[in-house]
């Protein structure tokens, strides 16, 4: 999926501002463990994007590095905000339900579903994943 989009986000206190200016490559909901604990919520719906495309606006991000990948969060409210592999320094993936409209990125598929909470039930017809894919 290739969406152009010019977009603005930011966290809930609203210190931390982004936008997003170019293409969202992939909208996938992540069950892993890690997204799981960042967000204390049993998924995370994340936009994927290149680094270019993503400016912060306004306000410094929290960084914290775990498992070798980088989170960032606002330090004052603790939103999470993007998620960046150092192996693909290229990417930046931003938490879509940080987006202003969620809506406009709706997910294409379930990642790392042998880490899925046994209460969430997937019946939104979604492709579903048992580790990570790029399609
Ligand atoms: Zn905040
Ligand atoms: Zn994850």
């Amino acid at each position: 999926m290739k969406q152009l989009t010019k977009t603005t986000g930011g966290c809930l206190c609203g210190a931390v501002r982004y936008a997003i200016r170019g293409e969202v490559h992939l909208v996938y909901n992540c069950h892993c463990v890690d997204c799981r604990r960042a967000s204390a919520a049993p998924y995370v719906s994340w936009v994927f994007c290149k680094q270019e495309v993503f400016e912060i606006l306004q306000g410094t991000p929290s960084e914290i590095e775990h498992a070798g990948r980088v989170r960032t969060f606002c330090s004052n409210c603790g939103t999470p905000l993007t998620f960046k592999n150092p192996q693909y320094p290229d990417d930046i993936d931003v938490t879509a339900c940080s987006l202003d409209d969620p809506a406009l990125f709706p997910p294409k598929g379930h990642l790392w579903v042998e880490d899925k909470v046994s209460w969430i039930e997937l019946n939104d017809g979604l492709p579903q994943f048992e580790r990570f894919t790029t399609n």
